[in-house]
């Protein structure tokens, strides 16, 4: 079965050109002048739409088991193919955490027949010893959050650096929310806890080697001294749309999140790092809650659906390139989670695309989400860059505002994942 994409502008990797792509099975198998293309069983036309790789979210909560209420494999990743996310990168903070090979195997089993789009899965160590097992069993990196270790996780010094040491033995990558707590005034998460997080764990990272993703950096301090250091240390940072685009001048109460927006001048050197290659990447720090815990101020905000139109509308505006938005969404994350044959629009490569509008605008609205979390504080924002399609293992998984494909059309990542 054929499956033709024709009358788009196509992201060919530094450039938009109109052809036209031919998939069969899971893969891309021509990229070429309209006039070339496969004979055809099911044909999109893709006029008025970018064609683009589907993104990456290298840091997601999907929740599920008993956080099932906040969101589940089915709804969280309806929301990923919503909005232009054909990868994601789930986190192990969940209930129960993701901390042993029991649980991560038990987790991936349960996605595998539910999911929407592909998922790679994210470890916590309590046990150091449990690291090779748990790299052997394709997590796809480990977490920790210095300002609230899991239950009988020891986050002190000496047990970080040997972490990183194991870590670093099994050539895997160690993902950091850099907040101490200790440094809180009064629950007030400040910038220096922050960047005193960051600059320990960069002591660490030099002493054993170890290769740091620091997520969601939210001062411009923080990515100074990221900076400073990204010659002498395998290190990578994210920022969050949220980061990125609001401020506590503008924002309305109650949009609680961890680190918490921070003042107009933080949030515009964020946003001057993603324009400027400083930051690696855009995750959408996906935080379901319901809305009623979202009153009581739970940290966070669901990201899936909004993060591809937001950064598709600053491009229309001409406030960032298509290729800084190619860098962050996809071909940063691609290579430093080492994701195989996904990111390029070019033939042999697994068939994961999204259609973005050229011309819509669309207002944000969380009743529409099919997250099932229900608030934003994006809700009313007027974008243009609406995902109009989604191909996911080379089938049309999101068209028109539906879901058109079965659960488990996903596939669980291996850490040798290839598509193939
Ligand atoms: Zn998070």
């Amino acid at each position: 079965m054929v499956l033709n994409i024709i009358n788009g502008r196509v992201w060919t990797g530094n450039q938009l050109e109109e052809i036209g792509i031919s998939i069969e099975g899971n893969k891309i198998i021509k990229v070429s002048n309209e006039m070339n293309l496969l004979k055809a069983e099911n044909t999109i036309d893709a006029e008025d739409n970018i064609v683009f790789p589907g993104c990456i979210d290298v840091h997601s909560h999907l929740r599920d088991s008993n956080l099932s209420y906040k969101e589940d494999f089915i709804s969280g990743t309806s929301a990923a193919l919503a909005g232009g996310f054909t990868t994601i990168l789930d986190m192990p903070n969940t209930k129960p955490p993701i901390t042993n090979v029991k649980e991560l195997i038990k987790r991936q089993k349960e996605a595998s027949e539910k999911i929407f789009c592909n998922v790679g899965f994210y470890c916590s160590p309590i046990n150091n010893n449990d690291i090779e097992p748990l790299v052997k069993s394709n997590a796809i990196g480990f977490k920790i959050y210095l300002h609230k270790p899991f239950e009988n996780q020891e986050l002190s010094r000496d047990n970080i650096e040997t972490m990183m040491r194991n870590i670093k033995k099994n050539n895997s990558i160690l993902l950091i929310h850099a907040e101490s707590s200790d440094l809180f005034e009064n629950n007030n998460h400040v910038v220096e806890s922050e960047t005193v997080a960051i600059e320990q764990m960069i002591k660490l990272a030099k002493k054993t080697k170890c290769k740091i993703h620091i997520v969601h950096v939210s001062t411009n301090k923080g990515l100074k001294i990221i900076m400073d250091n990204k010659h002498k240390i395998d290190i990578s940072c994210e920022t969050t749309p949220h980061h990125m685009i609001l401020n506590t001048e503008e924002i309305i109460e109650g949009q609680h999140c961890e680190p918490p927006l921070r003042d107009r001048n933080n949030q515009q050197a964020i946003f001057e790092g993603i324009k400027n290659g400083n930051i690696d990447m855009i995750a959408t720090d996906h935080a379901p809650h319901t809305v009623e815990e979202k009153e009581q101020s739970y940290p966070g905000f669901p990201g899936l659906e909004i993060t591809v139109p937001i950064m598709f509308d600053l491009f229309y505006q001409e406030k960032i390139t298509l290729q800084r938005i190619f860098e962050v969404l996809v071909k940063n994350p691609v290579e430093r989670f080492k994701l195989k044959n996904i990111g390029q629009i070019k033939e042999g490569y697994n068939a994961d695309l999204i259609l973005v509008n050229e011309k819509n605008n669309k207002i944000i609205e969380p009743k529409n989400f099919l997250s099932k979390a229900k608030f934003t504080p994006f809700k009313g924002k007027k974008v243009n860059g609406e995902i109009t399609a989604t191909i996911i293992n080379g089938k049309i998984g999101f068209r028109n505002g539906k879901i058109l494909s079965k659960p488990g059309i996903g596939r669980v990542l291996k850490r040798t994942t290839d598509f193939n």
